[in-house]
């Protein structure tokens, strides 16, 4: 089986040796490429100008960390206008120019670094054989290009907190793709319009059911539809409901004579008697009416 079959990212090498070492595997490989391109001229130089070592920290395997030190040269650049008059040959599909580690290990420690930020990413990866800072990682995240962004056409729109109960900003998401796209830097109406001007494609907003996002959103996007989102419907229906609920279940442990619950409402006499119709009638009116608008409560 050919080498580049598992490990497509070494075509171009050829593997001469395997060492274990206390610190992990080195994997020593040299080039095999019978010429190079010049990074300036895009001319294929075949001349050696010389050899060099370059060291290069890989994915681990079977959690051990792995270098590869691998045997290259510089070429001579034999086109005459060319500036560049020597130049390193390169390995594109295994690591970037002037790196230390190889493209796949700087997209897992990427991804791990999105994942858990430094310090917790920095533990994990020490344990899966990708030791590093936790200043490394959060460099790399913030080297990493940005996201190709397709433009959102549902939005949903509330506010996050920068401090909590001191300052509040907008959060924006485009709920096709369940990701975060902006974060704007206030809870303004103005604010909110302004993003949605520059940002024509949107075609249906959600939002909770203040009236600041409904005129920001009404002004930055006026044939956009608006509609109140699921979370704020079903949280303001299981506050209404777990409200009336609580006093229902009081209600009835009252009427079952349960004495751990008091109710504070001195309008509201317990029947001393089966038969007291007037008392009865509150009753049946408490539980066909959602029972005492919540004023009920528990001693226990
Ligand atoms: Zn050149």
């Amino acid at each position: 089986m050919r080498l580049t079959a598992l490990f497509p990212q070494f075509r171009g090498l050829r593997l001469d040796c395997l060492r274990t070492e206390p610190t992990g595997l080195t994997l020593v490989a040299a080039t095999t490429a019978k010429t190079a391109r010049c990074p300036l001229c895009h001319h294929h130089g075949h001349r050696v100008h010389s050899r060099y070592q370059r060291r290069v920290t890989d994915l681990p395997c079977a959690g051990r960390a792995v270098a590869l030190l691998i045997h290259a040269r510089r070429f001579f650049c034999l086109t005459a206008d060319c500036p560049r008059k020597t130049f390193r040959e390169r390995l594109p599909a295994l690591v970037a120019p002037s790196a230390r580690r190889s493209n796949g290990l700087r997209a897992a420690l990427e991804a791990i670094g999105f994942a858990l930020g430094g310090e917790a990413g920095s533990r994990l990866a020490s344990i899966l054989g990708m030791p590093t800072s936790a200043d490394t990682l959060l460099r790399l995240v913030c080297a990493a290009p940005p996201a190709t962004i397709e433009p959102p056409q549902v939005l949903g729109i509330d506010d996050w907190a920068w401090k909590k109960a001191t300052r509040y900003g907008t959060i924006l998401c485009d709920l096709e793709r369940h990701r975060v796209i902006d974060l704007l830097p206030n809870r303004s109406a103005d604010t909110v319009a302004a993003w949605l001007r520059a940002h024509p494609s949107i075609t249906l907003i959600t939002r909770d059911r203040s009236d600041l996002y409904a005129d920001g959103a009404t002004r930055g996007a006026p044939d956009a539809v608006q509609v109140a989102d699921r979370f704020h419907l079903l949280k303001n229906l299981g506050d209404r409901l777990s409200h009336n609920i609580l006093g229902m279940g009081l209600l009835l442990r009252w009427q079952g004579n349960d004495r751990s619950c008091r109710c504070p409402i001195s309008t509201i006499a317990f029947p001393s008697r089966k038969n007291d119709r007037h008392v009865l009638r509150r009753r049946h009116h408490l539980l066909a009416n959602g029972t005492a608008n919540g004023r009920w409560v528990s001693s226990g």
